[in-house]
């Protein structure tokens, strides 16, 4: 049968993007689809992204991509102590991030399809749906990338897909003086997660992630935090932007399956505990792109796992051993937070 794309492939985020930048530039057919109407809108981050994602794609991080720059990261924990831990990177736009990835794919001749939602597998073919006009169509492919975030069609149609979530609730709120560092805030509150405050200049993301099975209101958890930190003095009770969602908390899936590659959330790319999922989800997507252009595709298993799998792997044991209970924080937060010697001990 002819092909319409050598790759088609599900999602425009940072994970499906870079992959279509891959493989553009290797000269193959690449179509993306998204079922949203702007690439990067809405936003659901808090928008940090680690140092070492800048040297390896320096392009993705034009002016108008970077907030702030940051250097640290400081806890706040139950019992008192205060712990700081390098962790320079950068503060991103993330609206213009994902479109700026999605921009330099399109130049080298990806085809981006908007308001257009993957449905299924039938035979060879791959259905999709034009939102607007309800309209259904097939595409055919040789290869398909899953990059279709936490809640992934195309890993639940194509067997194993992530079950264990944190959930997530974040207010964007006026900063009341200026802030360096990133805050991490350890609440018997949030329980199984943490709350956040991520400067941006005059502005701050605040949310907090929570483990679901505790049976807390995400919504609570924040009101109480919100309180916690306009009384701090920190930000205004201003609230200017809301947003949240689903983060994977689970580890990496198994990544090929017959013709079909995950990548970023889609394949758990996103660390179980801190819930950072850019910098894998652009570096997975590179990666898969690279294995099909080179006519390997099925070593992204093991390049993969090679590459990730052990802190991946490390991240989502200490949350199945420690953080199915939300007491002895002092002890937990130690075991399963990555600021503390204690993380780094043999499992
Ligand atoms: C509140 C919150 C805060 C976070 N903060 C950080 C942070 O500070 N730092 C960090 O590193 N990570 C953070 N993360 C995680 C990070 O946002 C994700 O790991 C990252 O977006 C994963 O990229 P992706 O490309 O895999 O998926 P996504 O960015 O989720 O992109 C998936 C795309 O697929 C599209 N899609 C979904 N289903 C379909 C379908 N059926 N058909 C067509 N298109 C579809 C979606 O519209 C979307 O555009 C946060 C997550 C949340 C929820």
């Amino acid at each position: 049968m002819k092909r319409d794309f050598d790759v088609v492939i599900i999602g425009g985020g940072p994970a499906g993007s870079t992959c279509a930048y891959e493989l553009s530039k290797a000269g193959l057919r690449v179509l993306v689809v998204d079922i949203k109407k702007k690439i990067g809108t809405p936003v659901q981050c808090a928008e940090f992204v680690p140092l070492q994602l800048a040297h390896r794609y320096r392009e993705f991080f034009a002016d108008k991509v970077i907030a702030k720059r940051v250097k640290n990261m400081l806890h706040f924990t139950p019992w008192g102590e205060t712990v700081s831990m390098w962790s320079e990177g950068f503060m991103l736009e993330r609206e213009h991030f994902d479109k700026l990835i999605a921009d330099l794919a399109q130049e080298r001749g990806a085809t981006y399809m908007l308001r257009t939602a993957f449905l299924g597998f039938e035979d060879d073919r791959i259905w999709l749906e034009h939102i607007d006009t309800r309209s259904r169509f097939s595409v055919c492919a040789d290869w398909v990338v899953g990059a279709d975030g936490p809640m992934s069609r195309v890993s639940k149609l194509t067997g194993k897909r992530t079950s264990q979530f944190l959930t997530t609730a974040q207010a964007t709120m006026p900063l009341r003086k200026s802030l360096e560092d990133l805050l991490i805030y350890f609440r018997d509150y949030i329980p199984g997660g943490y709350g956040w405050v991520f400067p941006k200049g005059k502005v701050a993301n605040v949310g907090v992630g929570i483990d679901p099975e505790y049976g807390v209101n995400v919504m609570d958890s924040l009101k109480r935090f919100l309180k916690e930190v306009v009384s701090e003095g920190l930000v205004e009770d201003k609230v200017l932007k809301r947003t949240g969602g689903w983060i994977p908390a689970e580890g990496l899936l198994p990544l090929v399956r017959g013709r079909v590659l995950l990548v970023g959330d889609a394949g758990g790319f996103c660390h179980p505990i801190t819930g950072g999922g850019i910098a894998n989800a652009v570096l997975s997507g590179a990666m898969a792109g690279r294995a099909i252009a080179e006519g390997s595709p099925e070593e992204f298993e093991e390049e993969a796992t090679d590459t990730f799998g052990e802190s991946l792997w490390r991240a989502a044991e200490k949350r199945r051993r420690h953080m199915k209970s939300w007491d002895n924080l002092e002890r937990r937060i130690r075991l399963t937070w990555i600021a503390f010697e204690e993380y780094w001990r043999i499992i």
